[in-house]
């Protein structure tokens, strides 16, 4: 039974996935490359779950068991108890993949590893592992506190015993569950970042300011955020990345990244974690930046 996680990266994701988790009972060693990123994390992770208990969507003892549960670890071998490790590190293959290879020989031989990608090949980050079987996809949405779905995505390889022992955390954790195949960003992201894409491109192109173009999809297509405040939202580097997955792996051009989200991605313009994205975060209220 899967009872102790260890997440990899405590960056938007694997912060959310810790408060979730920790809240339904699993307990957790969050780690990050970056120090101060994981305490940024635990400090997240109490005013969030402080904003559950003044909404009453949780009480104190809840809240206080919850952050009880969530330890911080300096390396891979405080995971070596680990039931599941979820890896949410950046959206960057060859990050991924030194991450399960300073897996291998560490944590237990039947622990199951998890990916919480957004777009790349399952079977393939599985295959760089030493147990593909015990290996799937497991996509959070964002942000994790508020999100229904997980979306399970089965690499060729995943065992069958694999993916039910994950579905069952992901309704323990109180979520949703879709199953996608194995496909360049898998549903989600395959039909969502096209249309944050064309909306950068509209925007490239002079079709709409940056305000025109979400006040246009928030009233005219009733999306909750427009496309540019979502896509400041995910992350502009990450966008980028996704759609550059789907530019390579289906070979099609339709997918082609816009050079206006590449530019801003090299500017570090990311969006709101940087401060700057479509948007400017600096003030009280996000000001346009185009
Ligand atoms: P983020 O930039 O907020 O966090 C990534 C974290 O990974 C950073 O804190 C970084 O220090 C850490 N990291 C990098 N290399 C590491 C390593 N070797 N070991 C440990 N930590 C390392 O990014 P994010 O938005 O949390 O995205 C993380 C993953 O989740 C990506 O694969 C992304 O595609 C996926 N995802 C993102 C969203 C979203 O909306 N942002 C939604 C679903 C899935």
């Amino acid at each position: 039974m899967i009872q102790h996680i260890g997440i990899i990266g405590a960056g938007q994701m694997g912060s959310g996935i810790a408060h979730v988790a920790a809240l339904n009972g699993f307990t957790i060693t969050l780690l990050d490359v970056d120090e101060a990123v994981l305490s940024a994390a635990i400090e997240m992770i109490k005013k969030n779950m402080s904003r559950q208990v003044r909404k009453k969507m949780i009480d104190q003892t809840a809240c206080d068991d919850a952050l009880a549960r969530i330890k911080t670890g300096a390396g891979v071998d405080d995971l070596k108890d680990a039931d599941l490790v979820i890896e949410a590190a950046a959206e960057d293959e060859e990050i991924k993949k030194a991450i399960f290879a300073s897996l291998k020989g560490v944590i237990k031989p039947d622990a199951i590893i998890c990916t919480n990608t957004s777009s790349i090949s399952v079977t393939r980050l599985a295959a760089s592992t030493d147990r593909p079987g015990l290996f799937m996809g497991m996509h959070f949405m964002n942000p994790v506190p508020m999100m229904e779905l997980v979306e399970l995505v089965r690499g060729i390889a995943t065992d069958e015993e694999t993916y039910e022992q994950v579905r069952k955390v992901a309704v323990k954790m109180g979520k949703k569950t879709a199953m996608a195949e194995d496909f360049p960003a898998f549903i989600v992201n395959r039909i969502l970042l096209p249309m944050i894409n064309e909306a950068i491109y509209a925007l490239y192109e002079g079709v709409g300011t940056v305000e025109s173009i979400d006040t246009a999809m928030r009233l005219g297509a009733h999306h909750p955020m427009g496309p540019l405040q979502l896509a400041d939202f995910i992350g502009l580097d990450t966008c980028h990345a996704i759609m550059q997955v789907l530019y390579e792996g289906l070979a099609d051009s339709k997918y082609r990244p816009c050079p206006l989200l590449a530019k801003y991605v090299e500017a570090g313009w990311l969006g709101r974690k940087t401060g700057r994205g479509f948007y400017d975060y600096s003030g009280e209220e996000p000001v346009p930046t185009r």
